[in-house]
């Protein structure tokens, strides 16, 4: 937990104590996140951005930077007024980001949640994705394509929900199969290579190209 606001910090420790994450560790700015992170890295960092000398951003950055801690879970903690932040949060990789002032018991629910997903291993998908030419809130069931809201059928969502999660990896169309269209026994791996072709026209051509298709194995989500 990175916070220098000390009533901040020992009331969100106290509240996951509460909820059963006995071992926060609390630090009050960004060098101390870094070094600590380093040392002994933990299951989820929750990050104000409004810390002294290193920003939260830049520590997040910097987290993104290292291969150990690239997929770390990141919750933020922005200011109401600063969406520029939290919109640079995102781009830099946060899992998911609260608005001060936040209700103790959504802090716990969104910890809960990213750690599940983190504990899913890489098949699970971030709440949210920011990349390039694709946003993608997986709870808000959202999806917009550079800039343009893209309406996506159940399916086209799931498939893309599997791909962003396991980015920069190749997924065979039994493994899609498997995650999309669970064990419907009539399904036959064409239909994979429909809703790809789907999916990517209605993403349009950047974020579309994302979707690569590797001969003879399958889909990857490239980054
Ligand atoms: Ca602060």
């Amino acid at each position: 937990m990175v916070e220098d606001e000390a009533d901040i910090a020992g009331l969100i420790k106290h509240t996951l104590e509460r909820a059963g994450h006995p071992d926060v560790r609390v630090v009050g700015s960004g060098d101390a996140a870094l070094e600590a992170i380093a040392e002994r890295p933990p299951a989820l960092v929750i990050l104000d951005l409004n810390l002294p000398i290193v920003s939260g951003l830049d520590v997040c950055r910097r987290l993104r930077a290292q291969p150990q801690t690239a997929r770390l879970p990141i919750i933020m903690l922005t200011a109401r007024t600063s969406e520029s932040d939290r919109i640079a949060g995102l781009d830099l990789g946060a899992d998911d980001y609260l608005t001060k002032p936040f209700s103790l018991r959504e802090l716990a629910a969104r910890v809960r949640a990213v750690l599940r997903r983190a504990a899913g291993g890489a098949d699970t998908a971030p709440i949210v994705y920011r990349g390039a030419h694709l946003t993608a809130d997986f709870d808000a069931v959202s999806v917009h394509a550079d800039g343009r809201n893209i309406r996506l059928t159940r399916r086209e969502f799931e498939l893309l929900r599997c791909l962003v999660g396991n980015r920069n990896r190749v997924l065979s169309r039994e493994r899609l199969l498997q995650r999309v269209w669970g064990y419907e026994r009539d399904i036959e791996t064409r239909s994979v290579d429909v809703h790809v072709g789907r999916l990517r026209s209605k993403l349009g051509p950047a974020a579309g190209a994302q979707i690569e298709t590797v001969v003879g194995l399958g889909y990857r989500f490239v980054e």
